[in-house]
């Protein structure tokens, strides 16, 4: 019987196992199997988080937090949690070889995978001018030509925020006229940086060491075209992590993790959730961590008045 089992391994996951760690609840992590670190293990420079003024690596920054986490004797194992029973007194989470794991206290810090075009070169890519974060990397792309995937309201943001940046930024949209709303496409229809590539779809993604170019398809007359671009944003959309609590935690419209007040209590006692997982808005590394503080805090707190 554990104390504590946090199910996620990015800066939420691991920021709370080095709290709950150093507070001695030797939590069990699962990590994941196949995408251990987290979302940031698919990145390559890091500009934003504190503490490093230089940068640092994506991966780099994912093995410092674990090497830190296990230093305080968290133990972190790479494999994948595919059942979790959150209601009673007594949480159980079964791992990829069905061993269940039993504990007082469960956080949870899955994340959110963001929407992904499924292009061949998308992957390869990710990091050398494909990109799902504005904030996170806009800043690699001034007086560069950038376009801009999607017709709703965060596409509009991220392609508002990206001309302070670029020199043009496009925004391609399957369809021909935004699915924002009506002040965020006013807002956009008027920003001199900003054009539209309207009934457009990209099927090509292309460059060798750094993205060149985007074939674009017209959705209407299924014509193609190219269009120069060294940022290709992908703004469609992020879908949260929560399938495994489905039915058991209160989830929003979109399958986010609800929490209460300023807390990261769930509608269910012992349970916490922390990290993009509740996070519609933030979506950002140092914001993860902060709230995987804040659930390790918030666990603490519960074990020492409950058990
Ligand atoms: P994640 O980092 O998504 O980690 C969750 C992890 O939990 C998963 O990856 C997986 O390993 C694990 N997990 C999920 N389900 C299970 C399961 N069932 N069992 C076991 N483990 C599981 N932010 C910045 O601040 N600066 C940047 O420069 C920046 N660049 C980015 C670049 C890219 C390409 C991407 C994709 C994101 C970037 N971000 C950046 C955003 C940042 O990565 C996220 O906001 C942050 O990683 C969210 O942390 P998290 O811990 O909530 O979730």
């Amino acid at each position: 019987m554990r104390n504590l089992i946090i199910v996620g391994s990015g800066p939420a996951g691991y920021t709370a196992a080095v709290y709950a760690a150093r507070a001695n609840l030797e939590p069990l992590v699962f990590e994941g199997s196949v995408t251990a670190g987290g979302a940031l293990m698919n990145t390559t420079e890091v500009e934003n988080f504190p503490g490093f003024r230089d940068g640092i690596m994506g991966p780099d920054l994912m093995e410092q937090m674990r090497a830190q986490a296990e230093r305080f004797g968290a133990e972190l194992v790479r494999d994948d949690v595919t059942a979790m029973e959150l209601s009673g007194d007594i949480k159980t989470v079964t791992d990829g070889e069905g061993n269940i794991h039993r504990a007082h206290a469960v956080i949870l810090a899955m994340g959110s995978a963001y929407r992904e075009l499924g292009l061949e070169d998308e992957k390869r890519l990710s990091g050398h001018g494909v990109s799902w974060c504005a904030t996170c990397d806009g800043a690699f792309f001034r007086d560069k030509d950038i376009a801009v995937v999607g017709g709703g309201d965060s596409a509009v943001e991220e392609a508002t925020f990206l001309t302070r940046f670029g020199k043009t930024v496009t925004m391609i949209h399957r369809r021909d006229e935004l699915r924002a709303s009506k002040i965020m496409a006013e807002r956009a229809a008027a920003n001199d940086k900003i054009s539209f590539a309207w009934n457009s779809e990209v099927v090509g993604i292309h460059g060798d060491a750094k993205l060149e170019s985007l074939t674009l398809r017209d959705t209407v007359t299924g014509a193609t075209r190219d269009l120069e671009a060294s940022g290709l944003f992908v703004a469609i959309g992020h879908i949260p992590r929560s399938e495994l609590v489905v039915g058991q935690v209160d989830l929003d419209g979109e399958g986010y993790v609800l929490t209460q007040g300023r807390s990261t209590k769930t509608n269910l006692e012992g349970v916490f959730a922390c990290g993009d997982l509740v996070d519609h808005t933030y979506r950002q590394a140092i914001t993860a961590a902060g709230s995987g503080c804040s659930a390790a805090l918030d666990a603490e707190r519960w074990l020492a008045d409950k058990v």
